[in-house]
């Protein structure tokens, strides 16, 4: 038996289901000062986008029928409120990797057409979350992930990215955290089969969780044959 190789856990790439019933997105009100970035506990080097502040206001973009449990901010998706429902199922599951639960304050919805909604909408209360980085390393040699250059710095790897074809983490790098950014690709949001069951278990909406080894990120078109898609 102790021949026969462990299965490596699985992990995901947590994203938002864009056209779904529960589409939405947000958009933070008050945005002069924000926080200086997270950084690298090894060399130094600037690992995210600046912080979030308070107050957490946001103006809220509908694009389905209701908002969903988890919104990501309009672009790049770098700051994250999540619903009650997930952040209270999410606590008493014992999970870990998500941090702040600050409380939002949605000031407006707006509909598809930046048209102002009425409050007929069933708007949850939402938590302003942070992910941690550091909980897993990319295993380069496993992953399809085009590098601008060398690493700097071994820790973070924070060398950016041109494009990704699938990734995997190394083994017995992940310290077992449920949400997280790994070395080697800082901005990418990472769960565990944990997280993945969590999900289903809750029905919670609008997050898409799409296995490590079939991301695909390529802006460049250089993963794919040159075709409409
Ligand atoms: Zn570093």
């Amino acid at each position: 038996m102790d021949s026969e190789p462990h299965a490596s856990p699985a992990f995901f790439v947590l994203g938002s289901q864009r056209g779904s019933h529960h589409d939405a997105e947000f958009s933070t009100v008050e945005d002069r000062e924000r926080a200086d970035a997270k950084r690298c506990p090894e060399c130094g080097g600037v690992i995210g986008m600046r912080t979030w502040l308070p107050p957490y206001r946001v103006e809220l973009r509908l694009l389905g029928a209701t908002p969903g449990d988890f919104l990501q901010s309009h672009g790049a998706g770098a700051d994250l409120i999540v619903s009650q429902r997930l952040a209270d199922a999410f606590r008493a599951a014992g999970l870990v990797g998500l941090k702040g639960f600050d409380p939002v304050e949605v000031v407006r919805v707006r509909g598809k057409r930046g048209t102002s909604k009425d409050a007929d909408v069933a708007m949850p209360r939402y938590f302003a979350v942070t992910t941690t980085f550091g909980s897993a390393l990319v295993d380069e040699a496993r992953s399809h992930i085009l590098r601008p250059g060398p690493f700097d710095c071994d820790y973070c790897r924070a060398v950016g990215t041109d494009g990704i074809n699938g990734f995997t983490l190394e083994p017995g790098s992940w310290n077992g955290d449920d949400v997280f950014e790994p070395r080697g690709l800082p901005g990418v949001r990472v769960v565990s089969e944990r997280f993945a069951r969590f999900v289903t278990e809750h029905g919670l909406t609008h997050m898409t969780l799409t296995p490590t080894e079939r991301y695909v990120w390529d802006p460049l078109g250089r993963f794919s044959p040159a075709s409409g898609e």
